[in-house]
């Protein structure tokens, strides 16, 4: 370990300093620095972060690891998820069971979306501003429907992290996993052909009302949108659509209910 002034906080038995390490990570996620899907830096690239050894770095990594605020990415590395992360197999199961389970998540996730968006036009920073307007951009560009989709979900966190707030993100996160999670839903919102333009347009709006800093017009336009979804959500029936060809990484289709 260097002896630099830098690590004169860091404690001194090598079980201390692993559980020190964790501790800043564990602060970095509770300040939303590191947000749920964010990739982490290197062990060694930590390990100078931290002035400390990479040994005490992995030990660390490990024990987020058992406790489930990381998980290992293939290929090498680790990610944050999200911090209600264990709660996702038990709201999985329940909102696959019921459509109106799955209606009422949308509906929540309403609620949570416009409180976020007022936030965002209150606090957002300039930086977190652009950053929204150029995924809108990308959206409106990308012909490829499924980097459309992968565009919305950047948006809406996006616009999470304009709140500010990461135990929103971490909310957010957790209903992005359940839905993630429904087959039949692949994408979070129904992303119809002939929707697209209606969907940039909501988009669009819900920007616009940030980048003006009208909290009231950022709150409107996202129970637009998303009202619009949740009508959509409302009128498929009980039973789940023809799900796509299983692709690779895809999780295990759960069986037609009922
Ligand atoms: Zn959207």
């Amino acid at each position: 370990m260097p002896g630099t002034d830098d690590s004169a906080h860091v404690p001194s038995s090598s079980q201390r300093i692993s559980e020190w390490v964790a501790q800043q990570l564990l602060d970095r996620i509770a300040r939303g620095e590191l947000v749920p899907g964010e990739r982490l830096p290197g062990e060694r690239q930590l390990a100078e972060q931290l002035h400390v050894s990479r040994v005490s770095v992995r030990a660390a990594l490990q024990k987020l690891k058992t406790q489930g605020f990381l998980t290992a990415v293939q290929g090498g590395g680790t990610r944050v998820v999200s911090s209600a992360g264990v709660m996702d197999g038990a709201l999985t199961a329940m909102v696959r069971s019921t459509h109106q389970n799955l209606c009422d998540l949308v509906e929540i996730r309403m609620a949570l979306e416009s409180w976020a968006a007022r936030r965002a036009a209150e606090r957002a920073t300039q930086d977190q501003i652009d950053t929204i307007g150029r995924i809108l951009q990308a959206m409106s560009e990308t012909n490829r429907d499924g980097g459309r989709a992968a565009d919305d979900m950047d948006f809406h966190v996006a616009v999470a992290q304009a709140s500010g707030s990461p135990v929103y993100l971490h909310l957010l996160s957790t209903i992005r996993d359940i839905l993630g999670n429904m087959v039949e839903m692949k994408h979070t919102e129904p992303f119809m052909e002939n929707h697209e333009a209606l969907m940039i347009e909501h988009h669009r709006a819900i920007h616009q009302a940030i980048a003006r800093r009208d909290p009231d017009a950022a709150a409107n336009a996202v129970t637009a949108h998303l009202g619009w979804i949740l009508a959509r959500y409302r009128t498929m029936t009980e039973e789940p659509a023809t799900p796509a060809a299983p692709q690779a990484g895809a999780p295990p289709s759960p069986g037609t209910p009922g």
